[in-house]
């Protein structure tokens, strides 16, 4: 670390009777006007100073202080430049959410590959550390959403042998001006410079290097100058603090960091920074919770606060233990001053993760299980426990509201939107999750063990319970559970790596062979509807016995990637012609896998399936349509997720928050085909890269964010996509574009399956032919089948129940011997049930029916109705029923019969019916003897 101590002898310092010293209490080397001082100044060595003593002139709000800065660096040359996203991902995928101003600049231009947009610039740019989490609210410092303010310069050396090596050349400032801006601005603002240390802290992050500089004002970090000039390397003669050897690099770059709601809290000295930044909030959030409290608890809240500046749940290992330090300190009680202090750390926190919801929320990230739709999920369900807790009564989408529109986010009722879908979500998550908590508790219970961590965290992970339900559960039914006080970072970090993008080029073993080749010319791109060309074979590699991989020095032969398969084809010589049945590319050289070799230098024409191609060119050009058309339909947060173009349909996915109903699912496909019936010209480009971003935006990356300096831009109507693909000329050209189904991938995400061209019109046949078969099934025009089905189905329910209700009733009749004695008689072959059972015909059928399923014959008589009888035989019985319906019908004064199996009659006379069945078993005797 001393390697570096060279670096902060800065001409600023010793111009303006700065000195040097060293921290009795810490050991750090700081600068300072005060030669009296002694301590470096920074918690834990000194406390706030500043709470009820603003270190500034004025008061500022958080508005006013993010002006006040950039208009003091435009003042002195500086560009100021729009915030980025805060979802990181969205122009490198690295990292999920934006943390630091420099992440706008990683990683082209910080390499120098690319010129940054201005050179010196100034921005105020919203941040998000899921890290810091666990601390909000409690440490009267910490924010999870906070803006860096920042000013950077791209400096290069000008002694380097090309100074065109990179896209910005010599040196706009270093560090003396960068310390003298720092010392102005806090001079502008009227801050005693006598109470001001810049601590030496070498700063070490990310593979880079260099000496930085703490800004202690009062107790308070309010900002940190980075020098960003070293990176690692092996032979490097600087030993740094992480043990690794670093050396300096061409280029070198100012990397500061002011922390917005820092500086507004130093000018306001409230105790804590959450009253400085958003005092509305917080006013509202109390008296919502109806908080309020005495003088002497308020004096008692402030001193509180001013001690617990020192505290950091990273460092200090157990909040209770620093409490109860404070508590000692203040003299009072632990749980005095907890009943005190916890509501109002948990009005803090949702203060600030409503804010973070509205960033995230407005910036686009959608609500999901993966990456940054996970984050926010999860910062969204902290929240709405903290509110329940606290007894908020006003809906969370209100709250989050309030914070967004004070970031003027455009899109606020699409957030609301979110919030309450995702609150209903939680909603149903947490009665199904309570019973599986419940079975767990009792598990760990009956073993006396505590339920392990790991548990809680796959609870939460997979179940989206909260670690304080799990607590509360677990108490009830006698089991042991410890959360640690930084639980939330623990599980935002499991997740905190970028979405891992599966390219699946076949990367395995490439023999250094293909590294030799020169790239592919590509032909596809020039002209796109031919499907014939010519080369020359440069090699052919071998992959197994009888697989080649052909390579060409130029090709018609489109390689799988971006969701577009592989063109199919042939290559042939005079002589031999090899089938193409696939086609990769690796490193910009193209591979023809084939069964066949052409022969290493031959001539060979080759030809590509035309028809196959212009359907995927087709599809390609349409799903960037619906992209587009789903936009307007649904919302500027819809996203693609993933895409598969194909030969007769194909699958697009987007990050919704919401199932996609019929009439959007309409109104999509006439935004589609009205830009298909535009026919207007389809474009492509290859801008460079930051002139790109800076026409058009992050939503470039819709499909996946290239490599390199320079893109290629897709143009569809209004759409622009950074894109590979072959794509149709003109809009017409797509023919049509037909929706066939939606489906949920997976929460959050929402599937298309479409097809386009000629593939639209076959699928639609497929409908069409589906529909005119059950048309004619039901024996109806093809327009009366939705009423018919529905008639029908309805007749069908209803029948259903109708044999439901017969079947008990039979089985009543059957247990209780029904309207009359049920008479069971054997036949020796057969039993016969002789029975009277006073119901319609029905069921009295119903009943006969069941019993022959049983083996029996059912002679059954019903007095309902004058007497009617119904006699159901068995197969092989060799009894007639129509005969005896026609014997016992005519003791009854009446007739009937029917076929052998099942009969039925009846006769006016109900009087004669017991009688006529008590004759019933001699007459099926008689019968079964004839
Ligand atoms: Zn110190
Ligand atoms: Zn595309």
């Amino acid at each position: 670390m001393s390697d570096l101590d060279e670096e902060y002898q800065l001409e600023y310092f010793h111009e303006e009777g700065f000195e040097r010293k060293e921290c009795p209490s810490c050991g750090a080397h700081f600068w300072t006007r005060d030669h009296d001082r002694e301590l470096c100044g920074e918690p834990p060595c000194a406390e706030y100073e500043f709470i009820d003593n603003p270190g500034f002139d004025d008061e500022y709000s958080l508005e006013e202080m993010r002006e006040a800065f950039l208009s003091f660096f435009e003042e002195h040359d500086h560009e100021r430049i729009d915030p980025y996203p805060v979802a990181a991902n969205r122009w490198r995928d690295d990292v999920l959410l934006t943390q630091a101003s420099i992440y706008d600049f990683q990683p082209l231009v910080t390499s120098g590959e690319t010129p940054p947009p201005a050179n010196p610039l100034c921005v105020s740019q919203p941040c998000i550390r899921m890290q810091d989490i666990d601390n909000v609210g409690k440490t009267g410092r910490h924010t999870m959403a906070f803006e860096m303010m920042a000013h950077h310069a791209f400096n290069a050396r000008e002694d380097i042998e090309d100074p065109d090596k990179y896209a910005y050349e010599g040196e706009v400032y270093w560090k003396n001006e960068t310390v003298r801006y720092c010392d102005e601005l806090l001079d502008s603002l009227g801050a005693d410079l006598d109470g001001v240390t810049y601590i030496e802290d070498p700063w070490v992050g990310g593979g880079n290097a260099g000496p930085a500089i703490e800004v202690i004002y009062r107790g308070l970090e309010l900002a940190t100058l980075v020098f960003m000039c070293m990176e690692q390397d092996p032979d490097g003669e600087y030993e740094l603090k992480d043990g690794n050897t670093y050396s300096y690099m061409d280029t070198y770059i100012v990397d500061t960091g002011y922390g917005l709601e820092r500086w507004t809290w130093m000018s306001q000295g409230t105790p804590t920074v959450y009253e400085a930044v958003y005092p509305e909030m917080i006013a509202f959030l109390k008296e919502n919770a109806g908080i309020e409290h005495t003088d002497a608890e308020a004096e008692l809240i402030g001193r509180a606060a001013r001690l617990s500046g020192q505290l950091d749940i990273d460092d200090v290992d157990d909040v209770e233990a620093a409490r109860e330090e404070i508590a000692a300190t203040l003299g009072v009680e632990t749980d005095e001053l907890r009943a005190l202090v916890e509501p109002l750390e948990n009005i803090y926190a949702i203060a600030d993760h409503c804010r973070t919801l509205a960033y995230m929320l407005g910036d686009g990230i959608v609500p999901s299980n993966v990456g940054t739709g996970y984050l926010v999920r999860m910062v969204l369900r902290r929240t709405k426990r903290l509110v329940d807790t606290v007894g908020i009564d006003a809906p969370l989408d209100e709250l989050v509201d309030m914070q967004a529109e004070r970031l003027d986010y455009r899109n606020r009722d699409t957030i609301r939107d979110i919030v309450r879908t995702e609150v209903e979500k939680y909603r149903e998550t947490l009665e199904r999750g309570g019973r599986q908590v419940e079975r767990l508790a009792d598990e760990y219970a009956a073993r006396e063990e505590p339920i392990p961590l790991d548990e809680v965290i796959e609870l939460y992970d997979s179940r989206g319970i909260q670690p304080d339900m799990v607590e509360e559960i677990a108490t009830e039914h006698g089991a042991e559970v410890e959360i640690p006080d930084n639980f939330y970072s623990l599980v935002a970090a499991r997740h905190s790596g970028a979405d891992a993008d599966d390219d699946d080029a076949i990367q395995s073993g490439l023999d250094d062979r293909i590294a030799e080749l020169p790239e592919t010319e590509k032909l596809y791109y020039e002209e796109p509807e031919r499907t014939d060309f010519e080369a020359i074979v440069l090699d052919v590699i071998e992959r197994e016995e009888g697989v080649y991989d052909i390579v060409l020095d130029q090709t018609m032969f489109y390689p799988e990637g971006g969701g577009q398969p592989a063109d199919t084809g042939t290559l042939s010589t005079d002589d031999v012609t090899a089938e193409i049945s696939d086609a990769q590319e690796v490193d910009g050289v193209i591979l023809h896998r084939s069964d066949t070799d052409p022969g290493k230098g031959e001539f060979v024409r080759g030809a590509i399936d035309g028809t196959r191609r212009r359907r995927l060119m087709q599809h390609h050009t349409a799903t960037h349509i619906i992209g587009y058309a789903a936009r307007e339909v649904l919302g500027d947060h819809v996203r693609q997720a993933g895409a598969q173009k194909g030969v007769d349909s194909s699958r697009f996915d987007i990050r919704h928050y919401e199932r996609i109903s019929r009439e959007q699912i309409k109104r999509i496909e006439r935004v589609a085909n009205q830009i298909v019936t535009d026919n207007v010209a389809v474009k492509q480009e290859w801008p460079d890269r930051r002139d790109a971003e800076d026409r058009h935006g992050f939503d470039l990356y819709q499909g996946g964010i290239p490599p390199g300096e320079t893109l290629r831009l897709i143009h569809v109507a209004e759409d622009v996509q950074a894109c590979a693909g072959t794509h149709v000329l003109r809009t017409g050209d797509v023919g049509t574009i037909k929706i066939l189904s939606t489906e949920r991938v997976q929460d959050g995400v929402e599937r298309f399956v479409f097809a386009a061209g000629d593939a639209a019109i076959e699928a639609t046949q497929r409908t069409e032919d589906a529909l005119y078969a059950a048309a004619e099934t039901l024996d109806v025009s093809p327009q009366e089948v939705p009423d018919t089905a529905a008639r029908f189905f309805e007749e069908w329910k209803a029948r259903g129940k109708q044999i439901e209700d017969l079947k008990e009733q039979l089985a009543e009749v059957r247990a209780q011997g029904g309207g009359g004695d049920a008479e069971e008689i054997d036949l020796g072959q057969t039993t016969a049930i002789i029975q009277r059972v006073d119901a319609d015909m029905d069921e009295l059928r119903a009943t006969a029916n069941a019993l022959v399923e049983e083996g029996s014959v059912a002679v059954l008589g019903s007095g309902l109705d004058g007497a009617t009888f119904v006699v159901a035989v068995p197969d092989q019985i060799d009894i007639n029923a129509g005969t005896v319906v026609g014997e016992l019908a005519s003791m009854v004064g009446g007739g009937g019969g029917g076929p052998p199996d099942f009969a039925q009659g009846g006769g006016p006379d109900a009087e004669a019916l017991d009688e006529a069945l008590e004759a019933a078993a001699d007459v099926l005797k008689r019968l079964l003897e004839a």
